[in-house]
């Protein structure tokens, strides 16, 4: 009798293509995304995480599935991410499109175990639950990051605070944190590595711990990595509400040199009545004495900022006190929005400004934030600096300001360099 024989073993799927857009946090997702993919043998797949923080965004989105079709022909395209989470009628109306998976679906080894060649045909279109329900965040250990240089761990997910022009609490559900041993390891596992810069990153990064034992708080978590990782040279803080900073925070600020002088912060606007519209937590003074106090603790520190143009019902003077929050806080890495109405958030059935208008302020507003990061740039001339390599001649400070060098470096590594003069928006390194 003839031994029964094996069917061949099935050649293993090409491994999936990532499309990433959006925040650090999406970044974070996608690598823990290509371990369960691998993991399941899903193959032969264009996977496209997205973002729904503008329409912009969300067209976008779909301009790459689009694209991204046509450059894949025969590769399925699985869509997830917020805008899938938000708005996943929009992308299951486009032929494209193979299956929709919602935020908290895209993080499960199940998912992905049906997302295999031969079933990927068979499984339900759109597998996007309700967000809100979700109540612990998926944490997976990651080994590695796309680049060499800096790895994002996400601490924290969803939000509590609803914003009025918000579409992330839809998309991301309500806040929930990882645990700090949980934390620990994975940087522990990055820092051996290799990596010496790790950023940590969440939605509302300033709630972690809230829905935890103990209630702990953003400020017990940096000093517990920084106690019990020491061979991380650096980490560093995505962005944070400034009202919501606790005392442990503030102390690690003055006290850890690892921790790096550089936060980036969500502010919004600089006007109080456009805050309170905005259903802010913070007023402009509250701002400004923040970034006074962290300065006095860590003279060195460097603030980024989110600041929205445009914001409806804005009049010109209420701009105007956005505007001069870039001096009065000392900003210098700003990040501006024109005002983009969401559809479902309270401010987008406020009366709106005229599209010039928002893009005419957004301009001013960049305009002004050119001229705080020139400044800045211009006095590290001749200072000596700690820089991260991000690729062989380009690497970042601990204040995140972009150096070359003539030279090639090594990648990934901190090296030593002295600021010889400024290239556009860089530093340019001696030697
Ligand atoms: S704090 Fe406000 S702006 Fe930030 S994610 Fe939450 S709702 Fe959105």
């Amino acid at each position: 009798m003839n031994a029964p024989v094996n069917p061949p073993p099935k050649p293993p799927a090409e491994p999936p293509v990532f499309a990433t857009l959006g925040c650090r946090l999406n970044a974070y997702e996608s690598e823990a995304m290509k371990a369960l993919a691998a993991e399941a043998g899903a193959g032969r797949l264009v996977v496209v995480n997205t973002c729904a923080v503008t329409a912009e965004a969300v067209r976008k989105a779909r301009q790459e599935i689009r694209r991204l079709h046509r450059e894949h022909p025969g590769a399925a395209i699985v869509v997830t991410g917020c805008a899938a989470q938000t708005e996943a009628e929009t992308f299951a109306a486009m032929p494209e499109v193979a299956r929709v998976i919602g935020n908290h679906e895209k993080m499960q080894p199940a998912t992905w175990a049906g997302l295999t060649p031969d079933l990927i045909g068979e499984g339900e279109r759109v597998q996007v639950d309700d967000i809100m329900s979700v109540r612990e965040t998926a944490a997976h250990l990651i080994d590695g990051f796309g680049t060499r240089a800096r790895a994002y761990v996400q601490v924290q997910n969803g939000c509590d605070h609803r914003c009025t022009f918000c579409i992330i609490p839809y998309g991301r559900g309500n806040s929930r944190s990882v645990p700090a041993g949980v934390v620990v390891e994975q940087i522990r596992r990055l820092a051996g590595q290799g990596y010496n810069e790790v950023v940590l990153t969440g939605v509302d990064l300033t709630s972690w711990g809230a829905d935890l034992p103990g209630a702990p708080r953003l400020g017990d978590l940096v000093r517990r990595i920084l106690r019990l990782v020491p061979e991380l040279p650096r980490l560093r803080i995505s962005s944070i509400d400034s009202i919501e900073v606790d005392p442990a925070l503030m102390e690690a600020i003055a006290t850890e040199p690892r921790l790096m002088p550089h936060l980036h912060l969500s502010l919004q606007a600089g006007d109080d009545m456009i805050l309170k519209r905005m259903k802010r937590r913070h007023l402009r003074d509250d701002a400004i004495r923040f970034c006074a106090e962290a300065r006095r603790l860590r003279p060195d520190m460097v603030f980024g900022a989110d600041i929205i143009a445009g914001f409806p019902t804005e009049s010109e003077a209420m701009f105007e006190n956005s505007l001069k929050l870039v001096s009065d806080c000392g900003l210098t890495w700003l990040h501006v929005f024109p005002f983009s109405a969401r559809k479902g958030t309270p401010a987008s059935r406020m009366p709106q400004l005229p599209g010039p208008v928002i893009r005419e302020r957004a301009a001013r507003l960049r305009a002004a934030g050119h001229a705080a990061a020139a400044a800045h740039l211009a006095e590290q001339v001749g200072r000596r600096h700690r820089v991260l390599m991000e690729s062989a001649r380009m690497g970042r400070t601990e204040q995140f300001a972009e150096v070359v060098f003539g030279t090639d470096q090594p990648v990934g590594a901190v090296v030593e360099a002295v600021i010889a003069g400024v290239e556009g928006e860089r530093l340019v390194a001696t030697g």
